[in-house]
């Protein structure tokens, strides 16, 4: 009997993993979530040590796909996805950076797009479907996603992201891409890109067309996220030490990739969910009083400036509460168990900056403003309670070379370029251009539709 999921508005019907996935959100327009956390035993945790990641992948997913995807399709996918290095960076005593910037396109949204892109593909190929992929980007979501989903028959994907608010290097890892692929450069905000996208999910014009988002709230991200914190764990910890993690937060879900680990077994000291300017969820915690930041506020990690996060509807459902979409608690969850697993705060930009600068010149470590953020974080942490030399993790969750402007003025030089990105860099760009018109949009993808 394979693993049902709920919504967390409860006003759903369970499903399985494959239908989960297919919706990305449920029709209450909750978010799914596993009935109950599959468990790992200690004994097969401390296996760990000796495996591969792309093993420790398999391991994990598989207490949640068992009954839906065969073994050995699973184990060819996540060897396949899993093909890059996974960076673990002694700083000092047994803490720790872990550099998830080592995928193709140099931010930690690589782990999650390129599980989702071959679950998809081999869903679609079961069914025979085509299914369009729209997502709105503010940089690395859509880059993660376009490389993901580039070559999966049956998927076209279509990028809308906003012509003035990326770099040219997050653009390039878009606008480079051909075949099944199309960028869209859109002449307005993110928030334009990102509504014009909700409007052709509701548009009943075109139903003609199968649609799907890949965005963060759908469960088939949020699962691989919790395989790096087992991976670091079975690399620095001694069997059942519990380890501490500090994790750059916007919508929540890589921190709600530790969560689940530490459902599923992993001796967990603390999670440290560092957020930038953003900081409805710290506020949350020390006060069990939440409001969401509207609009939210722009600040050097831009990739966190999120004002609402909506996996925080999943975190509160784990600790017995219910949060629905808009923000609104329903059922309070049980404070005192949050606020000893974890723990949060806010870095401000100028705080991010000094923080660059202090890792660099102490450790000759370098950071960029994401990580930054969850190392600062850390640090407060520390101040509250003793680490008694167990290992901590830092994660970094970008590449320094995505940001080299901010670099280069935060300290001087500017980053070493990774292959992959000195290669897509050299490419050409083919992209399309649209005013921030939602007619204009329509029209567009019912024309892409037909010229299939
Ligand atoms: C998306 C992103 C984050 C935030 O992750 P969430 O899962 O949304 O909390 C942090 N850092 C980088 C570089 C990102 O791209």
């Amino acid at each position: 009997m394979p693993l049902l999921f709920q919504s967390t508005n409860n006003r759903s019907p369970a499903v399985n993993l494959r239908e989960a996935f297919l919706r990305g959100q449920a029709p209450d327009r909750g978010l799914y979530f596993p009935e109950k956390f599959p468990l790992l035993a200690s004994g097969e945790i401390a296996e760990f040590a000796r495996l591969q990641y792309h093993e420790i992948a398999f391991r994990v997913l598989s207490k949640f796909t068992d009954g839906i995807i065969p073994s050995d399709v699973l184990a060819a996918i996540c060897r396949d996805a899993y093909n890059f290095d996974i960076p673990l960076e002694k700083v000092y005593d047994r803490v720790v950076v872990m550099r998830l910037d080592q995928g193709p396109t140099a931010s930690f949204k690589d782990f999650a797009a390129r599980m989702m892109a071959r679950l998809m593909g081999r869903f679609l190929h079961e069914d025979g479907k085509h299914l369009t992929i729209l997502t709105a980007t503010s940089g690395d979501t859509g880059a993660a996603v376009a490389h993901a989903f580039h070559n999966v028959p049956g998927i076209r994907v279509i990028v809308l992201f906003p012509i003035d608010e990326v770099s040219l290097s997050q653009r390039k890892l878009m606008t480079t891409l051909t075949g099944n692929v199309r960028t869209v450069a859109v002449a307005g905000k993110f928030d334009d890109c990102q509504a014009m996208v909700k409007q052709a999910f509701a548009d009943p014009a075109l139903k003609h067309i199968p649609l799907s988002s890949a965005n963060s709230i759908n469960i088939g991200r949020l699962l691989p996220q919790s395989v790096y914190y087992f991976y670091a764990a079975s690399r620095l910890a001694k069997p059942g030490e519990p380890v501490v993690f500090s994790v750059p937060s916007g919508n929540f879900g890589d921190m709600m990739g530790c969560v689940v680990a530490k459902q599923m077994g992993l001796p967990v000291k603390k999670i440290i969910a560092s957020v930038n300017d953003n900081d409805a969820f710290p506020k949350f915690l020390a006060s069990g009083h939440y409001e969401k930041i509207s609009p939210s506020r722009n600040s050097v990690s831009n990739a966190m400036n999120v004002g609402h996060p909506s996996n925080l509807a999943r975190l509160v459902a784990v600790y017995g509460g219910q949060m629905d979409e808009t923000g609104k608690i329903n059922r309070m969850p049980d404070l005192a168990a949050m606020r000893r697993d974890l723990f949060s705060g806010s870095i401000s930009d100028q705080r991010t900056r000094e923080t660059i600068r202090e890792v660099w010149n102490k450790y000759q470590l370098l950071l960029e403003a994401h990580g930054a953020v969850a190392w600062a974080g850390f640090t407060d942490w520390l101040k509250t309670e003793p680490l008694n030399d167990l290992p901590a993790v830092i994660l970094e969750t970008a590449n320094p070379a995505k940001f080299p402007e901010e670099i280069e003025q935060t300290i001087g030089f500017a980053p070493d370029v990774p292959p992959a990105m000195t290669a897509a860099i050299q490419l050409s760009e083919d992209f399309d251009r649209m005013g921030a018109d939602y007619e204009k949009f329509r029209a567009y993808l019912i024309k892409q539709h037909a010229a299939t």
